[in-house]
């Protein structure tokens, strides 16, 4: 058996241990000091944007967005069905109904023509969503225009789940910057890493120091303990935001090695009759945090598990694509919208596959990768 081939797992620049070093020597070993505060200036200026906030997780990142713009019991959230179960729960943390919105081919994220169904059929009840969460599946940008402009339309905030988006941009803009505010994570698998992790940033600094301010149990400006409203014990501790500010610095080298995996998958399956990829909309540039592509069994004759299993024999891992959270058991009540002509996020799920996409991956494992599935399809 050969050494394990991972899906994506943490990859260290080199500098990570330095800023470690630097929390323990001047015993800043808490959730506070000059590594977070690095992290998150590394982050703001990579995205361009003019706050943010380390969090533990990506997860209490999208809790605290939908916190600040005062989801509660009952309200309503539009949110992406194709995506991890983390950004859906927030959602019943709040006592909120998710209403799942489905994907469109082109771009695997949020369908424009079922947010507007979904938009018409709830403004008709009179019962508005409070935020629309917006994914950007393995890296590739929803169509962040025309879903802007329909949220627009009916004045409701938009929340970017970016945890699988850093280093991606859409029409020039980083990922996460579009909506009011967007959402990182650092957890293991992700780009980069921070052991476990993650960021809220927005261009309103007031929303980033009230969610600083929830993030840390909500304390008012008082001498003794004085709490107000509600609060989390959220925030990043400076050791891993150390290991945060290692890893910005090989983001850049992260992304072009993860679309050159993309691109060798490419180069190497694409011919094979019923195998597609998922590309790249028109003007937006993705990190390609996991290269995905769509096996046809009606053509092929085999499906996605089938080559799972068979790479799994071999020590190389692979995964389905996310099972879309309509079809989840936990939110089998709520409402969904689906794409004009089909429900795509369940074929996209029926048919996709995660490939190894590690970017501590050399050329040569990844052909024996390529060569197996090949090898697999054409029998
Ligand atoms: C990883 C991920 C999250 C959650 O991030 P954590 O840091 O693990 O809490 C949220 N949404 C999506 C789409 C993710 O892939």
């Amino acid at each position: 058996m050969q050494e394990r081939v991972f899906l994506s797992s943490p990859h260290m620049g080199g500098t990570e241990q330095k800023y470690v070093q630097e929390a323990f020597d001047t015993n800043w070993v808490a959730p506070l000091g000059a590594n977070v505060n690095a992290f998150e200036d590394a982050v703001k200026s990579y995205t361009g944007t003019k706050a943010a906030c380390a969090l533990s997780s990506g997860t209490g990142g999208l809790h605290l967005a939908l916190d600040l713009l005062d989801v509660g019991q009952d309200d309503i959230v539009f949110c992406s069905s194709l995506t991890f179960i983390a950004t859906a729960n927030p959602i019943l943390y709040l006592g909120a109904k998710p209403v799942f919105i489905d994907s469109d081919f082109e771009s695997w994220n949020m369908s424009p023509y079922a947010l507007k169904k979904a938009f018409e059929k709830y403004a008709g009840l009179g019962k508005l969503p409070k935020a629309v969460m917006v994914v950007n599946l393995y890296g590739q940008s929803a169509k962040m225009d025309e879903i802007m402009e329909i949220c627009n339309e009916y004045n409701v905030p938009v929340i970017e789940d970016a945890a699988e988006s850093l280093g991606s941009k859409y029409k020039g803009k980083m990922s996460g910057t579009i909506g009011k505010f967007g959402i990182f994570s650092f957890n293991g698998n992700k780009i980069i890493t921070t052991s476990g992790g993650g960021m809220i940033i927005s261009d309103d600094e007031d929303a980033i120091a009230h969610a600083l301010k929830k993030a840390t149990q909500a304390r008012d400006n008082a001498p003794h303990y004085q709490h107000s409203e509600v609060g989390y014990n959220y925030r990043l501790s400076n050791i891993s935001a150390g290991i945060g500010r290692g890893q910005m610095e090989v983001l850049d080298n992260r992304v072009a090695k993860k679309r050159e995996i993309f691109d060798r998958y490419k180069a190497g399956l694409q011919d094979i009759e019923g195998i597609s990829f998922m590309e790249e909309l028109e003007d937006t540039f993705s990190n390609r945090w996991l290269s995905t592509m769509l096996i046809d069994h009606d053509v092929i004759g085999k499906n996605y598990l089938d080559v799972i299993n068979m790479l799994a024999e071999d020590n190389i891992e692979a995964r389905p694509v996310w099972k879309p959270m309509h079809l989840q058991p936990l939110f089998s009540e709520c409402d969904y919208f689906s794409d004009e002509k089909m429900d795509a996020s369940k074929y996209l799920f029926d048919h996709g596959i995660c490939l190894p996409s590690d970017s501590k991956m050399s050329s040569e494992t990844q052909d024996v990768v390529i060569q197996k599935i090949r090898a697999f399809l054409a029998k």
